[in-house]
């Protein structure tokens, strides 16, 4: 079972290898391992600190020093895929909720407003 905050299922699918210390990207391609290496890997969804948090020099006291942002980009996540913190789903069909939800309908602005990353997420699709 991975713990994944909502959002963090956007960050993974636009991973190109970069982020916010050598541990943290050694940390996220493990995750990415472990989810994608089973059909069957399982996430619940959390609105605190999850496995990605982690191992991230953001994380301190386990808070994120980032405030309320991902806090948003998780809500926001949710209400698009019609998910509930604290939901148990199979990783594939997380993705499929993504997908379909977020970024087919190009709703990914939506939810990462002001994100220092989503210059690198919206160039995938240029
Ligand atoms: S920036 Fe905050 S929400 Fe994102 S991985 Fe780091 S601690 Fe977690």
């Amino acid at each position: 079972m991975i713990y994944l905050r909502p959002h963090h299922g956007l960050c993974i699918h636009h991973f190109i290898g970069k982020g916010y210390s050598d541990t943290f990207i050694f940390n996220m391609k493990n995750i990415i391992n472990i989810l994608e290496d089973n059909s069957n890997s399982k996430i619940t969804l959390v609105s605190c600190e999850d496995d990605i948090c982690g191992s991230c020099p953001n994380n301190k006291d386990d808070s994120c020093l980032s405030g309320q942002k991902p806090d948003y980009y998780d809500r926001a996540c949710l209400e698009l895929c019609g998910l509930n913190f604290g939901d148990t789903l199979y990783w594939q069909d997380f993705k499929k909720k993504i997908q379909t939800s977020i970024l087919e309908p190009n709703k990914l602005k939506e939810v990462c407003v002001n994100c220092e990353w989503l210059y690198i997420c919206e160039n995938l699709y240029k």
